[in-house]
Protein backbone atom coordinates (compact mmCIF):
# COMPACT_ATOMS: atom_id res chain seq x y z
CA UNK A 1 0.00 0.00 0.00
CA UNK A 2 1.17 3.28 -0.96
CA UNK A 3 3.10 4.85 2.08
CA UNK A 4 1.28 7.85 2.17
CA UNK A 5 -2.21 6.54 2.38
CA UNK A 6 -0.85 5.07 5.65
CA UNK A 7 -0.32 8.00 7.95
CA UNK A 8 0.52 6.78 11.18
CA UNK A 9 -2.77 7.24 13.43
CA UNK A 10 -1.45 8.26 16.72
CA UNK A 11 -2.83 9.20 19.81
CA UNK A 12 -2.68 13.07 20.67
CA UNK A 13 -0.39 11.98 23.72
CA UNK A 14 2.06 10.26 21.29
CA UNK A 15 1.89 13.01 18.95
CA UNK A 16 2.49 15.62 21.37
CA UNK A 17 5.30 13.98 22.74
CA UNK A 18 7.36 13.34 19.23
CA UNK A 19 6.57 17.17 18.70
CA UNK A 20 8.23 18.08 21.92
CA UNK A 21 11.09 15.80 22.04
CA UNK A 22 12.01 17.26 18.49
CA UNK A 23 11.42 20.89 19.65
CA UNK A 24 9.07 21.17 16.57
CA UNK A 25 11.57 20.88 13.95
CA UNK A 26 11.98 18.10 11.42
CA UNK A 27 14.52 15.49 13.30
CA UNK A 28 16.26 15.16 9.46
CA UNK A 29 16.47 18.69 7.77
CA UNK A 30 15.77 20.86 11.19
CA UNK A 31 12.71 22.85 8.99
CA UNK A 32 10.85 24.37 11.94
CA UNK A 33 7.17 23.53 12.06
CA UNK A 34 6.24 27.10 12.95
CA UNK A 35 7.72 27.89 9.65
CA UNK A 36 5.65 25.29 7.59
CA UNK A 37 2.42 25.79 5.95
CA UNK A 38 1.34 22.18 6.89
CA UNK A 39 2.02 20.48 10.07
CA UNK A 40 4.86 18.39 9.97
CA UNK A 41 4.52 14.56 10.10
CA UNK A 42 5.37 11.78 12.46
CA UNK A 43 7.44 9.25 10.74
CA UNK A 44 8.79 5.65 11.29
CA UNK A 45 12.00 5.87 10.97
CA UNK A 46 12.06 2.09 9.91
CA UNK A 47 8.76 1.39 8.21
CA UNK A 48 6.49 -0.57 8.78
CA UNK A 49 7.37 -2.65 5.52
CA UNK A 50 10.76 -3.18 7.23
CA UNK A 51 9.22 -4.53 10.57
CA UNK A 52 9.79 -1.68 11.99
CA UNK A 53 7.37 -0.77 15.52
CA UNK A 54 4.67 2.33 16.43
CA UNK A 55 6.80 2.60 19.33
CA UNK A 56 7.97 6.20 20.22
CA UNK A 57 11.52 5.01 19.66
CA UNK A 58 11.19 4.24 16.28
CA UNK A 59 9.08 7.46 15.55
CA UNK A 60 10.04 10.74 14.88
CA UNK A 61 8.57 14.02 13.74
CA UNK A 62 9.46 15.06 10.13
CA UNK A 63 8.76 17.57 7.51
CA UNK A 64 6.65 16.70 4.46
CA UNK A 65 9.42 17.32 1.96
CA UNK A 66 11.89 15.18 3.74
CA UNK A 67 9.04 12.58 4.51
CA UNK A 68 7.60 12.43 0.52
CA UNK A 69 11.43 11.59 -0.12
CA UNK A 70 12.30 9.48 2.81
CA UNK A 71 9.55 7.01 1.82
CA UNK A 72 10.46 3.66 3.01
CA UNK A 73 13.77 3.68 2.28
CA UNK A 74 16.04 3.06 5.04
CA UNK A 75 19.40 3.20 3.05
CA UNK A 76 21.07 4.98 -0.13
CA UNK A 77 23.99 5.20 -1.41
CA UNK A 78 27.00 7.48 -0.45
CA UNK A 79 28.15 9.70 -2.77
CA UNK A 80 31.83 9.65 -1.67
CA UNK A 81 32.24 6.07 -1.56
CA UNK A 82 29.57 4.55 -3.96
CA UNK A 83 28.65 2.44 -0.72
CA UNK A 84 25.30 1.20 0.49
CA UNK A 85 25.07 2.99 4.04
CA UNK A 86 22.27 3.05 6.53
CA UNK A 87 20.23 6.55 6.53
CA UNK A 88 20.64 9.18 9.47
CA UNK A 89 19.01 7.61 12.16
CA UNK A 90 17.40 10.78 14.92
CA UNK A 91 16.72 8.23 17.77
CA UNK A 92 20.67 6.41 17.62
CA UNK A 93 22.67 9.33 16.02
CA UNK A 94 23.09 12.87 16.73
CA UNK A 95 22.27 15.71 14.26
CA UNK A 96 25.65 18.03 14.78
CA UNK A 97 27.93 14.63 13.76
CA UNK A 98 26.33 13.80 10.49
CA UNK A 99 25.59 17.79 8.90
CA UNK A 100 26.61 20.81 8.94
CA UNK A 101 24.34 24.02 7.24
CA UNK A 102 26.52 26.54 5.44
CA UNK A 103 25.95 30.03 5.49
CA UNK A 104 24.53 30.10 1.62
CA UNK A 105 21.65 27.56 3.46
CA UNK A 106 22.69 24.22 2.12
CA UNK A 107 22.70 20.97 4.29
CA UNK A 108 25.66 18.89 4.06
CA UNK A 109 26.77 15.80 4.63
CA UNK A 110 29.65 15.39 7.00
CA UNK A 111 29.60 11.47 7.28
CA UNK A 112 28.48 8.71 4.60
CA UNK A 113 24.90 8.82 6.51
CA UNK A 114 24.82 12.03 6.71
CA UNK A 115 26.06 12.15 3.05
CA UNK A 116 23.62 9.72 1.82
CA UNK A 117 20.56 11.43 3.73
CA UNK A 118 21.24 14.91 2.22
CA UNK A 119 21.00 13.48 -0.88
CA UNK A 120 18.05 10.86 -1.07
CA UNK A 121 16.28 13.39 1.01
CA UNK A 122 16.76 16.24 -1.41
CA UNK A 123 17.57 18.32 0.82
CA UNK A 124 19.29 21.28 -1.01
CA UNK A 125 16.17 21.42 -3.47
CA UNK A 126 16.52 25.05 -4.41
CA UNK A 127 13.21 25.90 -2.48
CA UNK A 128 14.75 24.05 0.47
CA UNK A 129 17.77 26.52 0.37
CA UNK A 130 15.93 29.35 0.04
CA UNK A 131 13.59 28.87 2.62
CA UNK A 132 16.60 27.59 4.65
CA UNK A 133 18.65 30.85 3.73
CA UNK A 134 15.70 33.40 4.95
CA UNK A 135 15.81 31.53 8.41
CA UNK A 136 19.13 31.89 8.84
CA UNK A 137 18.66 35.75 7.91
CA UNK A 138 16.01 35.19 10.79
CA UNK A 139 18.18 33.87 13.06
CA UNK A 140 17.04 30.51 13.01
CA UNK A 141 20.27 27.43 13.96
CA UNK A 142 19.81 23.97 13.63
ZN1 LIG B 1 12.81 17.90 6.75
Amino acid sequence: MDRARRLVKLSSDTRDLVERRAQGSCEYCRFPQSASILPHHVDHIIGRQHRGSDDVDNLCLCCIRCNLKKGPNIASIDSETSKIVALYHPRRQSWREHFAVGADGSIRGVTAEGRATVQLLDMNEEGRIRLRTLLLRRGWRP
